[in-house]
C-alpha cells in the first residue's frame, strides 16, 4: 500500500452529481435500502461503478497496480472496482448493535469510495499466510471493521464520527502504519503497534504467500542493485583514467535503477523504499 494522491486524475463524468443515470441509480437506491432489511423484495444491482470509464479512471490513477497490495494486475487480470466502504453489505462485528445495517449504499458512485483491487484483494478466499505458515481466509469481500462499532455511519452525513480500521491509500499515508519485517522485508508488519495496519494486513491479506513471494523477487532485485552500486563505489578511489569514466557511468546507473524502484508506479514501492532508503543512508551515508 502506497500513498496515492486523488487529485492526480479528475472524477469521471458518470459518477457526477448532474448526470441522469448516475443521479437516477442514487435515488432508486436510496428507495430501496430505506425499507428494513427484512421487508425488501430482492437484490438492489448497481451498474454505474462498473462503467468503462470508471475502471479506465482508476487504473490512471492507480498506474495499473492494485490500491492495497501493489502488485500489477495488468499482466494477468482486470481490475476490480473496489468500494472502500461497501455498497450493500457489512459483515458486521459480533458486538455491533445495528444489524440492520446493509452498506454505504449511497456512496456505491462515489469517485472517493472507487479503488482499484486486485482479485486476491477484494474477493475472500483461503490463502497460506506466509507470516505464520498457516491457512487463513483473507481478502476483502464486505468487511469495514471500524474502532468504536457503536459508531457505525448508518445514514450520509455520519460518516465524520466513524473511525475506520482499514487504511485507504487516497486518505492517509500507508508507511504511517506499515512497514517492511526488519529481519525480512518481504513481509509486511504493523508500525508501532498500529491497529489499522494490522487490521489492513489481515484483511487485505498482505502477507499471503503468493504475494510475499513476488515481493521477495522484487527485494532481491532491489539488493542486487544495492550490491552492485556499493561495489562499484569501493572501486572508484582505486581506479583512474578511462576505467574511472566508466566505473562513474556504472554508479549513476545504478543510482537511476534505483530511483526508478522507489517510484509509485514501481510495484511494492513501500518496500522498495525502506529497503533502498534505509541502505543509503545507513550503510552509504548517501541521503535518498
Ligand atoms: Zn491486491
Amino acid at each position: 500500500v502506497i500513498l496515492v494522491n486523488r487529485n492526480r486524475v479528475p472524477a469521471p463524468p458518470v459518477l457526477a452529481a448532474q448526470n441522469a443515470r448516475a443521479a437516477q441509480e442514487r435515488a432508486r437506491a436510496a428507495t430501496f435500502f430505506s425499507v428494513p432489511k427484512a421487508q425488501r423484495k430482492g437484490t438492489f444491482t448497481f451498474r454505474i461503478y462498473k462503467d468503462e470509464s470508471v475502471k479506465a479512471a482508476l487504473e490512471a490513477l492507480f498506474l495499473g497496480k492494485c490500491a492495497y497490495c501493489e502488485s500489477r494486475y495488468t499482466a494477468t487480470q482486470p481490475l476490480d472496482v473496489e468500494h472502500w466502504r461497501p455498497k450493500s453489505d457489512v459483515k458486521l462485528a459480533a458486538w455491533e448493535t445495528c444489524t440492520d445495517f446493509t452498506g454505504y449504499y449511497w456512496l456505491a458512485s462515489e469517485w472517493d469510495n472507487l479503488l482499484a483491487s486486485c482479485i486476491d484483494c477484494n474477493r475472500r478466499r483461503k490463502q497460506i499466510d506466509a507470516f505464520t505458515g498457516g491457512m487463513t481466509a483473507s481478502g476483502k469481500a464486505t468487511a469495514f471493521p471500524i474502532r468504536d462499532a457503536t459508531q457505525r455511519a448508518g445514514a450520509p452525513g455520519e460518516l465524520a464520527t466513524e473511525q475506520p480500521l482499514l487504511l485507504n491509500p487516497c486518505v492517509e499515508d500507508p508507511s504511517d502504519h506499515l512497514q517492511p519485517h526488519p529481519d525480512d522485508e518481504s513481509l509486511l508488519v504493523a508500525k508501532r503497534g498500529s491497529d489499522r495496519g494490522t487490521a489492513s494486513i489481515e484483511v487485505y491479506g498482505l502477507n499471503r504467500a503468493g504475494l510475499v513471494l513476488a515481493r521477495r523477487e522484487q527485494l532481491f532485485r532491489v539488493r542486487h542493485h544495492l550490491y552492485q552500486l556499493t561495489k562499484l563505489l569501493e572501486l572508484a578511489p582505486r581506479t583512474r583514467g578511462r576505467r574511472l569514466y566508466l566505473v562513474e557511468e556504472l554508479i549513476a546507473r545504478e543510482l537511476a535503477v534505483l530511483a526508478a524502484m522507489r517510484r509509485t508506479s514501481e510495484p511494492y514501492s513501500l518496500m522498495n523504499r525502506t529497503v533502498i532508503d534505509g541502505y543509503l543512508r545507513e550503510t552509504l551515508g548517501i541521503t535518498p
